[in-house]
């Protein structure tokens, strides 16, 4: 039954005062109404506003697995065609497109033009299977990212191609909004290409990728930070400038909470020269979500509260005058709650830092 966990409930309102979309309201209240009525309005919507950020089910005393639950529930929900509009639509991108921003696959591949990338067919000895990811290939800020990533790999060496518009979507996302039928064909679609291939190792951007690739796919797979960080321990990559700035770095989700890793993009953010680093007061386990995992990034809250204001807002207390990122739903989502917000600040992938001290004197 879905709500059965939920009986253990003490109601110590833990889940409640961490959810960064209250999607933790009343929610036994919420999941009960699946099993005996239709959930009204407002239950409904709170289903679909939980960003997945596993903050409630890490901090349950009772150990209830609440984002699990929601995300069953919002299985339940999309058999019985109860979707929000905004969140169908993505899912039909990404049936059509595979894609979630509605743009066409054939569009996949235009963010390298004017740059030195081999792909599967260029480069068929490749070492590294790059799995650039959707936001990296067609956001116009993420696709900066994707460019300096690229030259990064090109200057450290790296034996690596990627499949073109041959990619398809990794599906984190839609695993995630519960649609597990459109989840198990993009799965069988990558594996079948990195099957064609001979991809042994994959390297991504995303944790969101990285994730379901690990955990769900049972793939070798290694962050671009891990690989860059690697290069820059065995002198592969070297810096020529430093950043004199106070930076501060926000935790993505998907890979602290969900995959444990937490030093290393701090430990990257250090390695660069005259950075003054500092941390904000919610990091790691206990960090704040900044509102774009589980389907939000295609949609907009509703309540004044955003999440990623409110995460903006607590960069801004350390005085820091750049927050890093290190996924691309966080630098949407951030630099969105900067320019709402009104805070002054930059939001800088990481590897844009290592970028700058890289390649700029
Ligand atoms: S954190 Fe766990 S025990 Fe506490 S109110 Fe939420 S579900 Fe109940
Ligand atoms: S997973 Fe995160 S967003 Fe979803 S209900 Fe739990 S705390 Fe809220």
């Amino acid at each position: 039954m879905i709500d059965s966990s939920l009986n253990s409930c003490i109601q110590c309102g833990t889940c409640v005062s961490s959810c960064c979309s209250k999607s933790t309201l009343n929610l036994r209240r919420i999941l009960a109404s699946f099993v005996g009525k239709k959930a009204s309005i407002w239950e409904f919507e709170q289903i679909w506003y939980c960003t997945t950020c596993h903050l409630c089910q890490d901090r349950c005393p009772r150990g209830i697995a609440l984002t699990d639950t929601i995300v069953r529930a919002r299985e339940k929900l999309i058999e019985s065609g109860n979707v929000p509009p905004d969140v169908r639509d993505m899912l039909i991108s990404i049936q059509k497109h595979r894609n979630p921003f509605g743009i066409s696959k054939f569009k996949r591949d235009e963010w390298v033009k004017g740059l030195d990338v081999p792909t599967v067919k260029s480069n068929p000895d490749f070492d590294y299977l790059w799995f650039v990811g959707c936001a990296h290939s067609f956001d116009t800020r993420n696709k900066q990212i994707a460019a300096k990533t690229a030259q990064l790999f090109n200057e450290m060496g790296l034996n690596y191609a990627i499949l073109g518009r041959e990619e398809g979507c990794c599906g984190n996302d839609v695993k995630m909004v519960g649609e597990e039928g459109l989840f198990e064909l993009l799965k069988q679609e990558n594996m079948d290409i990195f099957n064609k291939y001979g991809a042994k190792k994959i390297v991504v951007l995303s944790p969101h990728c990285y994730h379901i690739f690990k955990n769900e796919y049972g793939l070798d797979v290694r962050l671009a930070i891990e690989v860059i960080y690697d290069a820059i321990i065995n002198g592969e990559l070297r810096f020529k400038a430093g950043i004199e700035k106070k930076i501060t770095f926000h935790d993505p989700c998907y890979l602290g909470r969900y995959n444990n890793i937490y030093e290393l993009p701090r430990e990257l953010i250090r390695a660069i020269p005259l950075v003054d680093f500092v941390e904000m007061q919610r990091v790691k386990e206990r960090s704040f979500c900044c509102g774009g995992g589980g389907g939000n990034i295609v949609r907009d809250y509703l309540d004044a509260k955003r999440p990623n204001v409110i995460r903006v807002q607590e960069a801004k207390r350390t005085n820091a005058e750049i927050l890093a990122v290190a996924c691309p739903f966080c630098m949407t989502m951030l630099e969105d709650g900067v320019k709402t917000s009104g805070v002054e600040m930059e939001v800088k992938d990481i590897i844009e830092l290592i970028w700058e001290a890289v390649f700029q004197d």
